[in-house]
């Protein structure tokens, strides 16, 4: 133990004491043996401290930071140098305020287009999430202070976050689920990793043996502390047990005084304890900050760093007749409220009070471009209103362009809610429908945090997607329209035609006990190019106002080399990409797999040799079986390209690896197809190597403290009258124009019991819950 002395000098209840957090952000000190507390705060795209009242779902205000594009935004940019850079900045602003450990980067995978917390989550492929979440670590590390990756694990769903059973296979757990995690791990050694609040096959994340002392400490060699969700703790001897060292926010003492009577009973070993502080004092005495300098920030350069973010992440959709980027002088008019009241956020306990805002309207304003007016178009929250779409269609008539800035408004994309569907609201549409019918130049600029249906794609001559891209978007975006930025973000997610085609729209997200994984590997570009099923925009897609020509592909030993050339007329960058498929698999597998990329800035003209290194575990599948990652033998073949579906060259290579003899495709005959929408059972079963759980809870059952507020509605009438007036609040909150609030109040529906005295500050003890439960289960 490196804290031996220290650890020696402490009572048993100084020790406990460490274990949970002072206040909401902080560690507990021990100023006798000159302990000091840390600061713990979010996270991720910006740093977000609270000055005054501190609550983790973006309620109270917090200090003005630079807010960056969101994770799903910057992950477009497929760029790693400009991601440390990001993080770099975030950490410094977090030095500069003594927070010591910043909550972020989520990289949770995108399981479903619907979940309400993607806009925070790198992409729906674990090796773009790895490599870029890794970035982000490092360069939030390099100030001294501590990343903190979240949610460790397969936190995949806001419904019910608190209390679902992720029922997910082994191999699907480690190829998609883990990979992201096990990257950052062994690739940039954060200080600190966050536990999800959700149940793995069976048990809490925060208690799971298996995820946390086996692979993450054991496996991987993770050294850092694991630090709960805010209010994730379920059972706090368990979680100590399983390596989950601190718990947040403060609990009153509750939660320590139970380690306490467990070690006096004899029921926890006080060693377990003891290295349990430890390690978080091992983490304190790296990441204090009450002993080193103030640094300053310059947030103008920030902000410049925000709006060059956002430009790398901005993805060019769609550009017939070149329509993009305007010429100056050209008339256009400006529609849409996001033009400007831009969203450049998600909702939730990442919500950034931005130092700095710009908006779309005011840069097209300073432009060249000749405006001919603004109209908002649409009523933001819904609804109709024919006065602003009639200015809007005189706007358009008088115009040879129109730029329509339309998306998702501020209760679409939230922490604690998943999303409904994956449409724009029909006022919007019905706003397109009017527009393109006066005017043929039409340009849709989106806002929101990721995969839409457009069924206007076919209409409108030109489509960008700014996803929800910071607090610099505003500028990004005019000068991508104007081409001073040739645009260069590629998709980090396949946008389906409709929800209809999202490999686990039928399993998601589950219901009131089990969300059932059974799609499998199966998730994003894996499903749609394995089961050959048309996409609007596939996965790494993105235009740019130049042509790249690939050449001269060259394989030795697992490097693989090529030319990239910029045969157009402007300067631009690209982002190369690098699939591998395996031809005649014995077992069923993705078509191809993301397993390499570089992003190359290059003049008109310019070529460059680029190179990508392989490993071998980029031709590996997890077998569950031996414990390992094997390679199978056969051929493989590399292929590079602008994104999965427009391949430029290929090359066919043999491995030699093992015959594998399980996940065969003669046993498992949906998984072979990647027929995955309607699995039966006793093929998941199959795959999960036991029986599934029951899915639905039995509402003859009592309800007990890990039982949800949403499950009270099945109940007496004082459950139902309790879940009646909380939805009530909702609904009001939501017609009178508070989607936020709304959600803040929805979020309270998926809380289990156990947390109501610590969500309520102890308002509502955990004596009256109980009796409230009584009352509900008579
Ligand atoms: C979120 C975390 C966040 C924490 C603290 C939780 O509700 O899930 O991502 O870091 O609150 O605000």
């Amino acid at each position: 133990m490196e804290h031996y002395d220290l650890i020696k000098q402490m009572t048993l209840e100084e020790k406990a004491s460490l274990m949970s957090g002072k206040n909401f952000w902080n560690t507990k000190a021990i100023e006798r043996l000159d302990i000091p507390s840390i600061m713990l705060t979010d996270g991720p795209h910006g740093l977000r401290k609270q000055g005054g009242k501190a609550d983790h779902l973006g309620l109270h205000k917090s200090l003005p930071a630079t807010c960056y594009p969101t994770a799903a935004t910057l992950a477009n940019s497929w760029d790693k140098s400009l991601v440390y850079d990001v993080g770099k900045d975030i950490g410094k602003e977090a030095r500069s305020e003594r927070v010591s450990v910043l909550l972020g980067p989520g990289l949770n995978i995108k399981r479903n287009p619907l979940c309400g917390r993607n806009f925070e989550y790198f992409s729906e492929d674990p090796y773009l999430t790895g490599v870029l979440a890794s970035e982000m670590v490092k360069g939030i590390q390099s100030n001294g202070i501590s990343a903190c990756p979240k949610h460790y694990a397969v936190n995949s769903q806001e419904h019910m976050r608190m209390t679902i059973d992720e029922i997910v296979d082994e191999r699907s757990l480690r190829e998609i689920y883990l990979t992201g995690f096990e990257k950052v791990v062994k690739e940039s050694n954060p200080h600190t990793m966050m536990s999800s609040y959700n149940r793995v096959n069976g048990e809490f994340a925060n208690e799971n043996q298996y995820l946390v002392n086996d692979i993450l400490y054991s496996e991987w060699g993770f050294d850092g502390v694991v630090v709960t969700d805010w209010g994730g703790n379920n059972d706090r001897v368990a979680g100590l047990r399983a390596h989950n060292q601190l718990e947040m926010p403060s609990t009153n003492g509750i939660t320590d005084k139970e380690i306490v009577d467990a070690i006096n009973a004899g029921t926890l070993d006080e060693s377990i304890l003891d290295q349990a502080v430890d390690q978080l004092l091992s983490l304190i005495f790296k990441v204090r900050l009450d002993d080193k300098p103030p640094v300053q920030i310059d947030y103008d350069k920030h902000y410049k760093k925000a709006v060059e973010a956002a430009r790398q992440s901005i993805v060019l959709l769609k550009n017939d007749y070149n329509i993009l980027p305007l010429k100056a002088g050209t008339k256009v008019a400006v529609i849409g409220d996001f033009a400007k009241n831009p969203r450049y956020q998600g909702a939730g306990s990442s919500l950034i009070n931005p130092y700095k805002l710009s908006d779309p309207l005011a840069h097209l304003q300073k432009s060249s471009l000749d405006i001919v007016g603004y109209g908002q178009g649409f009523k933001r929250m819904g609804g109709k209103s024919s006065k602003l779409v009639q200015e809007a269609i005189s706007l358009a008539k008088s115009s040879e362009t129109v730029l329509l800035f339309i998306g998702l408004d501020e209760s679409a994309e939230a922490e604690g809610v998943d999303r409904e569907d994956l449409k724009i609201s029909q006022n919007q549409l019905e706003l397109v429908e009017s527009l393109v019918k006066v005017n043929e130049n039409v340009v849709v600029i989106l806002s929101g945090g990721g995969a839409l249906e457009l069924p206007f794609a076919e209409k409108v001559r030109g489509i960008i997607h700014t996803y929800l891209s910071g607090q610099g978007g505003g500028e990004a975006v005019v000068d991508i329209l104007l081409g001073k930025c040739n645009p260069s973000g590629k998709l980090n997610e396949t946008f389906p035609l409709e929800y209809a085609d999202v490999p686990s729209s039928s399993y998601y997200p589950g219901q009131q006990a089990t969300s059932e994984h059974k799609e499998g590997l199966f998730i994003g570009y894996r499903y749609y190019e394995t089961a050959n099923v048309p996409v609007l925009y596939p996965f790494g897609y993105g235009l740019s106002y130049t042509t790249f020509e690939y050449s001269n592909l060259r394989i030795e030993n697992f490097t693989v080399s090529f030319d990239l050339t910029n045969k157009g007329k402007v300067a631009g960058a690209e982002i190369a990409q690098l699939y591998i498929e395996m031809l005649d698999s014995k077992i069923f597998r993705a078509n191809k797999e993301l397993k390499g990329f570089d992003k190359v800035y290059l003049e008109p003209g310019e070529t460059k040799r680029m190179t990508l290194v392989l490993t071998e575990r980029d031709f590996s599948f997890y077998n569950p079986e031996t414990k390992c990652w094997e390679i199978e033998s056969g051929n493989y073949k590399i292929q590079v390209g602008s994104s999965i579906q427009d391949i430029h060259l290929e090359e066919t290579v043999e491995m030699i690896g093992v015959n594998p003899s399980v996940f065969l495709k003669s046993e498992l005959p949906h998984y072979a197809m990647a027929d995955v929408k309607y699995i039966p059972d006793i093929e998941f079963e199959k795959i999960l190597g036991r029986k599934l759980p029951p899915t639905i809870w039995d509402p003859q059952k009592s309800l007990g403290m890990n039982d949800t507020i949403n499950q009270a509605q099945y109940k007496n009438w004082v459950g139902k009258v309790l879940y009646k007036s909380i939805m009530f609040f909702h609904y009001f909150f939501k017609w009178i124009g508070r989607p936020l609030t709304a959600n803040n109040v929805y979020f309270i529906i998926n809380m289990p019991f156990r947390q109501v005295d610590r969500f309520t500050g102890g308002k509502l003890s955990r004596k009256n819950v109980d009796r409230l439960l009584r009352w509900i289960n008579r």
